[in-house]
This record gives structure tokens, sequence and C-alpha cells, in this order.
């Protein structure tokens, strides 16, 4: 049985660190895609748990060796994930999470892949600011940056199969939770790979 891919993007600050964390510890069988990048770590940040940091170079000659499912250049610093970690989970059934931006979505898109699009928005582009800055990992400059890049990465937002407002941090875990529980429950996905027959269940006790 195959999992889901689920393409997680939002413009920086808006809250999809926050949110997938809380996914993964709430939901069974879903793992998180650990990227590559070459963005220095932050504090609190771990090798191998948050991203595997590499040089420019290994980066590069990972890219060049096709290790890579999608990658891109975001906010001055390359990132990428492993096709082949992501391979593996998925043949184990498991669903995967990629909180990747705007570019890399669109190459999984056009690599044919069978993939579900979510897209995070802040309530607004005063709350992002507060987000950022309240964070407190970045510096000034990195911060305007990132603002920056938000309004060009909220007009991509349309292109995504659902919209998830990070307002109430509750329920915006709730509506993340329930895109994938519903595609779970997809009536081929489900019925193929469940041992319940339908034609036992009306048979069965109750008939
Ligand atoms: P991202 O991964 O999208 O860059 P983070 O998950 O790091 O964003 O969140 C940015 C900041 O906003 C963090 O300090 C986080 O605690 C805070 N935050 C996340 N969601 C909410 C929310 N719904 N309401 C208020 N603050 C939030
Ligand atoms: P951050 O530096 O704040 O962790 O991430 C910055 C941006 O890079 C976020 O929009 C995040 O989704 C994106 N990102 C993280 N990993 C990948 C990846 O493997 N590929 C792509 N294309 N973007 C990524």
């Amino acid at each position: 049985m195959n999992g889901t891919l689920f393409v997680v993007s939002a413009p920086s600050g808006a809250g999809k660190s926050t949110i997938l964390h809380r996914v993964l510890e709430e939901i069974p069988a879903v793992a998180f895609s650990v990227s590559h990048t070459t963005r220095s770590p932050r504090a609190g940040e771990a090798h191998g748990r948050d991203y595997f940091f590499v040089s420019q170079q290994e980066f590069a000659a990972m890219r060049r060796g096709g290790a890579f499912l999608e990658a891109a250049e975001v906010h001055g610093n390359w990132y990428g994930t492993s096709r082949g970690a992501v391979e593996e989970m998925l043949g184990r059934g498991v669903d995967v999470l990629l909180d990747i931006d705007v570019q890399g979505a669109l190459q999984v898109r056009a690599s044919g892949l069978t993939a579900v699009f979510i897209f995070i928005v802040p309530p607004s582009l005063t709350e992002l600011e507060r987000r950022l800055r309240g964070r407190g990992t970045d510096s000034d400059e990195v911060i305007r940056r990132r603002l920056a890049n938000a309004r060009q990465e909220l007009l991509a937002a349309s292109r995504y199969d659902h919209l998830v407002v990070n307002d109430e941090l509750n329920q915006a875990v709730r509506m993340v939770e329930a895109v994938i529980l519903a595609r779970r429950s997809q009536f081929r996905r489900n019925y193929d790979n469940s041992p319940v027959r339908l034609d036992e269940v009306l048979d069965g006790p109750g008939a």
C-alpha cells in the first residue's frame, strides 16, 4: 500500500512548522520529509531532525546526481527534498509531509507524482511580521526579505488544492488533519487497501 504525498507551503512565519509538528504528534503513520539545505542552523535546530545542513558544494553534487525530487533557492539559500527517502516512506504506506516553498511545489506538480497541495496563510501581513519578529530567530534584514517574498508567495495560493488560514492555531491544525484524514478515507484508496469487503458487511450480522 502506498502512502500519499502532502505538499505544504506557506510564507515564512505563517506557522507552518508549528502546525506540522502538531499534525505529526497527533496523526499516526505520517512522517516528515527532512530536507537538505545550505542555510545555517538556527538556535535549537538539529541536523537530521529539522534539516540536513550541508555545504553549497555537497548540495550541488547531490543535485547533479539526481538525489532531489525537487530543489529550489529560497530567501538566498538552497533547499531540496530527498527522492530516496520520500519513495521509501511512501512505499511503506506512510503519508509524507513536504514542507517546501512554492517553486518546489510546482516542480512536484510538474513531476506527475500524485500529491495533495495545501497552502497555509496568516490572517494578515501585519500578523505575519509580528510572528516573524516574535520568533526571534532572524535578523532584521532576513525578516525584510521574507516579508517581501511573502507577497509573491501568497499570489500562488490559488494553485493549491486546499487553503488553511492559521489564525487560531488549534483550528488550523484540525483543518490540515481533516485534509489528511479525508484523503485516507477516499473510496478507492480505502476500499482497495482495506480488509473489510462491503459484501461481507452487507451479508454479515444485522443483514
Ligand atoms: P513557519 O514554519 O511558517 O516559518 P513557525 O511555525 O516558525 O512558522 O511560526 C512562526 C511564529 O509564529 C512562531 O513563533 C510560532 O510560535 C508563532 N505562531 C504559529 N502559529 C501561530 C498562531 N496561530 N497564532 C499565533 N502565533 C503563532
Ligand atoms: P526556513 O529557512 O524558514 O526553514 O524555510 C524557508 C523556506 O524554505 C520555507 O518556505 C520552506 O517551506 C522552504 N523549504 C524547506 N525545505 C525545502 C525543500 O526541500 N525544498 C523547497 N523547495 N523548499 C523548502
